[in-house]
């Protein structure tokens, strides 16, 4: 167990990549911390750095109070889990899992006793005499995860470990990575361009674009405070509906021209004016599932009521996603109740709920 410190760390590649940079960031002992951000933006090269698989071009990493950027791979008391798992397809189930703690010379006894354990934590007691290619994908996924466990390190690094599985199979390991976590608790670092596994997974997450940090906090703080409209969009399925506009005072009322030309409710507007927005160019942005067609808010929302027309009508089972043109020049995403059963070509009215509002500053 362990906390794991990154101190103004950057990576610089040949041929004129900064790959990451400025990176500050303490991870707790037992954290399960997600780093998450689309293709390219880094994540890979930051895990990569604390595995020790990458040299750090600047800037310190300490695992526990150990200063370890120049320490090996094999000293640094952690374990990776990768996304093609590696596993060794001449050895069986159990050989694999006991191959890194024989290379580091390990009691028979003792690698016995791990490897049985971890089978049995992971329910792959049965498989232990088969070989890899004789294993199903998911099956395959916890063998991978059994040869870190059995290493019992103070830290868990996963690559993208579940982008090889069927969106099924994904969504039951997720859960049982997460209860591995809890079991064990190890401090886990997860890699995944999945913003709906980092949501689900981790006690804190760190959005990245372009090798910078966005915003690092909670699942619940990043999803209702987002930093900036990166975060903003990239968080949340369907996405974040967005629109240009400007604030602007009339009357006592702050009011959002262009798009929209809707009032800012006061306490909202309060807010907004502190935080110097009126008369600025912003962007205005606002959750599919904060756009309503129930009759009771319609009627408690005459300030913020929109007319639509349905282009298209997904129906989800639960829920339906409407996508509306006629309210701003691009088409709007709303997520009501399936009951509503709108079809496409209706024409309707809709409430914001202009307290769940964003607005952010034109980047
Ligand atoms: P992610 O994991 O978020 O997809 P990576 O960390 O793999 O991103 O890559 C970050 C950036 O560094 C990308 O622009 C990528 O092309 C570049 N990069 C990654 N590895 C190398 C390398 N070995 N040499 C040069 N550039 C690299």
């Amino acid at each position: 167990m362990a906390q794991v410190k990154l101190n103004q760390v950057y990576k610089r590649y040949s041929g004129d990549v900064t790959a990451v940079t400025d990176f500050n960031l303490d991870i707790k002992d037992q954290e399960f911390l997600v780093l998450v951000g689309p293709s390219g933006c880094g994540k890979s090269t930051t895990l990569r750095m604390i595995a020790g698989l990458e040299e750090i071009s600047e800037g310190e990493l300490f695992i526990g109070d150990r200063l370890v950027n120049d320490v090996a791979p094999k000293d640094r008391d952690i374990a990776m889990v990768f996304q093609s798992y590696a596993l060794y397809p001449h050895m069986n189930v159990y050989q694999n899992m006991a191959f890194g703690l024989k290379l580091r010379k390990f009691k028979k006894d003792d690698i016995d006793k791990r490897v049985k354990e971890a089978a049995k934590i992971l329910d792959i007691e049965h498989l232990l005499d088969r070989k890899p290619k004789a294993l199903s994908g998911g099956q395959r996924q916890r063998v991978a995860l059994g040869r870190a466990i059995v290493r019992e390190p103070q830290v868990f690094l996963m690559d993208e470990p579940l982008s090889n599985l069927d969106a099924k199979l994904r969504v039951q390991m997720r859960t049982e990575i997460s209860k591995l976590h809890q079991r064990l608790k190890t401090t886990v670092i997860y890699v995944t361009h999945d913003q709906t596994e980092a949501m689900t997974m981790g006690d804190r997450i760190v959005v990245m674009k372009d090798g910078l940090i966005q915003q690092a906090d909670t699942p619940t703080q990043i999803y209702h405070h987002p930093a900036n409209v990166f975060v903003a969009g990239f968080i949340g399925s369907p996405a974040m509906n967005f629109v240009e506009g400007q604030l602007v005072e009339e009357g006592g009322d702050l009011i959002f021209k262009n798009g929209l030309n809707i009032k800012v409710p006061e306490g909202k507007a309060k807010m907004l004016r502190e935080k110097g927005y009126v008369g600025k160019e912003v962007i205005f942005g606002i959750r599919p599932e904060d756009i309503h067609d129930e009759p009771l808010f319609l009627e408690s929302s005459p300030d913020s009521l929109v007319k639509a027309k349905v282009e298209v009508a997904e129906n989800m089972g639960a829920e339906m996603y409407l996508y509306l043109s006629g309210i701003t020049d691009k088409w709007v995403t709303a997520r009501v109740n399936a009951r509503t059963q709108f079809a496409a070509g209706n024409e309707v009215t809709l409430a914001l709920d202009m307290n769940k509002s964003h607005v952010f500053d034109k980047e």
